[in-house]
C-alpha cells in the first residue's frame, strides 16, 4: 500500500486534461541538434539561445579550471567556498552590466527567492506583472510583503496600485523579456513610474541579457536605459550565455545587504568555480562575438515571416521566443508530438505555465540554427497543421 494514494487521483485527472508532464532523455550536448533515444531531433526548444552551451572556448575553460581547482567548491560563498573565478566572474558581470556590484547566486530561481526577500518584508508591497515567471512569483510571496498582479505591461493599472499602498518599501518586479510570450516589459515606462512613485523597480532579464540589444546588456540596452533607473537587475546564465547559475547586479549597498540577508545565497553551496571560469569564456564571446545576435535576428524575421504565410498565430514577439498560440492543451500536445514524428522538438507549454485556454507551442530559436533548418521547421509545421483548424 502507497502512502501516496490520496494524491494518485490528481495523477489521473492530469493525464485526462492533457496537463501530465514527462521528460525526455538526451544523449549528448545541447545543439541546432539534439539526440533523443538514438535519434538526431532538430532541436527548437532550447534557451540556448547563442548556442554557447556547448561552444569549445567554454568547454575548454570550464576542464581547464577543473584541473585546477577540483569539481567541488566544498562550501558556502560566506565560509570558503568563494573562489578567484567567482570573484572574477562577479568583477566581470558588474562591469558588463554597468553597475557597482554583481553577486553570483547558484540559479535564477534562488536569486529571485534570496533578493526580494533580503529586500522585503512584513510591511511592505511587492507589485508584479501577471505574467512574470513563477521564481518571481513565489520570490513575491515568500518574502511576508503584501502581494499584488498588475494586468500584463499595463503601467496605469501599476500605477494606481502603487498610489493606493501603505507607507513601506515598495518593489515592481518583472521579466525583462517574458519568458512564455517573447515580448518585452515596457521598461521605459515603468522606470518613469517607479520614480515618481519612489518605489524600486527588479528586472529580471533571463531572457534578455546575452541575446537582446545590440551588444548583448539585454532589454535595458533596448529602451536605453542608465543602469541607475533599475536598482534590481537579475540575470541567469544557463540560458544566453549558456552556462548555470545566476547574479543580481545593483549598488554597492543593495549587494552588501544581499551578503547579509539573502538566505538562498547563504545556506548554499557556491556553485563549482569551474562553471564561474566556463562563464567568464561565454561573456567574452556574447561581448566579441555580435554576429551571433545579428543572425538570430535573421533567422526570427524569416521564421515569423514563414509562420504568418502560413496562417500561424504567433504573438507579438521581437526576440528568440516565437510563440504561437494552440489554445487547449490538447491542440498544444497534439502539434508538439506530431513535429516530434516528424523529427522536430518543439515543447508544448501549458497551463499552469501560462494561463488557461492559452497553451502554445513555444519555439525557440538560436544563433546555432542555420536558415535551411528554419525552413525545415515551417515545412513542417505546416505538414502538422494541415490537421487542425487555424
Ligand atoms: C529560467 C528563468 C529563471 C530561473 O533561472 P534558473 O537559473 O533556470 O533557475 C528565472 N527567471 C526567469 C524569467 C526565467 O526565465
Amino acid at each position: 500500500m502507497t502512502d501516496f494514494e490520496s494524491l494518485s487521483d490528481d495523477l489521473v485527472a492530469r493525464r485526462k486534461q492533457h496537463l501530465y508532464r514527462s521528460r525526455l532523455v538526451v544523449e549528448g550536448p545541447q545543439g541546432s541538434e539534439i539526440q533523443l533515444s538514438g535519434k538526431p531531433y532538430l532541436n527548437f526548444c532550447s534557451n540556448d539561445y547563442l548556442g554557447l552551451a556547448n561552444h569549445p572556448d567554454v568547454i575548454c575553460a570550464f576542464q581547464q579550471a577543473a584541473q585546477e581547482f577540483g569539481v567541488g567548491s566544498g562550501a558556502s560563498h560566506l565560509v570558503n567556498g568563494h573562489s578567484y573565478y567567482h570573484h572574477q566572474l562577479e568583477e566581470a558581470l558588474a562591469d558588463f552590466t554597468g553597475r557597482p556590484r554583481a553577486l553570483l547566486f547558484s540559479t535564477g530561481y534562488m536569486a529571485n527567492l534570496g533578493a526580494v526577500s533580503a529586500l522585503l518584508g512584513k510591511g511592505d508591497a511587492v507589485f508584479e506583472d501577471r505574467l512574470n515567471h513563477a521564481s518571481l512569483l513565489d520570490a513575491g510571496i515568500l518574502s511576508g510583503a503584501r502581494f499584488q498582479r498588475y494586468h500584463h505591461a499595463d503601467v496605469e493599472d501599476l500605477e494606481r496600485r502603487l498610489e493606493r499602498a501603505d507607507k513601506g518599501n515598495r518593489l515592481v518586479l518583472t521579466d525583462g523579456v517574458f519568458s512564455m510570450d517573447g515580448d518585452m516589459a515596457p521598461l521605459d515606462r515603468l522606470v518613469e513610474v517607479t520614480s515618481r512613485q519612489g518605489a524600486w523597480l527588479m528586472v529580471d532579464d533571463a531572457h534578455g541579457l546575452a541575446c537582446v540589444g545590440a551588444t548583448g546588456r539585454g532589454v535595458m540596452e533596448v529602451f536605453a536605459l542608465k543602469p541607475t533607473s533599475v536598482q534590481v537587475l537579475v540575470g541567469t546564465l544557463g540560458k544566453g550565455f549558456g552556462t548555470a547559475g545566476a547574479f543580481v547586479a545593483g549598488s554597492e549597498e543593495m549587494i552588501e545587504m544581499l551578503i547579509q540577508k539573502a538566505r538562498t545565497y547563504i545556506y548554499t553551496t557556491a556553485m563549482p568555480p569551474a562553471i564561474a571560469a566556463a562563464t567568464l569564456a561565454s561573456l567574452k564571446l556574447v561581448q566579441e562575438e555580435s554576429w551571433r545576435r545579428d543572425h538570430l535576428i535573421k533567422l526570427i524575421q524569416q521564421f515569423r515571416k514563414g509562420a504568418e504565410q502560413l496562417g500561424l498565430k504567433l504573438l507579438s514577439s521581437r526576440t528568440p521566443i516565437q510563440p504561437m498560440l494552440a489554445g487547449s492543451a490538447e491542440e498544444a500536445l497534439r502539434i508538439s508530438e506530431g513535429l516530434k514524428e516528424r523529427g522536430v522538438l518543439v515543447t508544448a507549454i501549458r497551463p499552469p505555465t501560462v494561463p488557461k485556454g492559452t497553451a502554445r507551442l513555444r519555439v525557440t530559436l538560436s544563433a546555432a540554427h542555420s536558415e535551411s533548418q528554419v525552413n525545415r521547421l515551417l515545412q513542417e509545421l505546416e505538414q502538422v497543421m494541415s490537421h487542425s483548424c487555424r
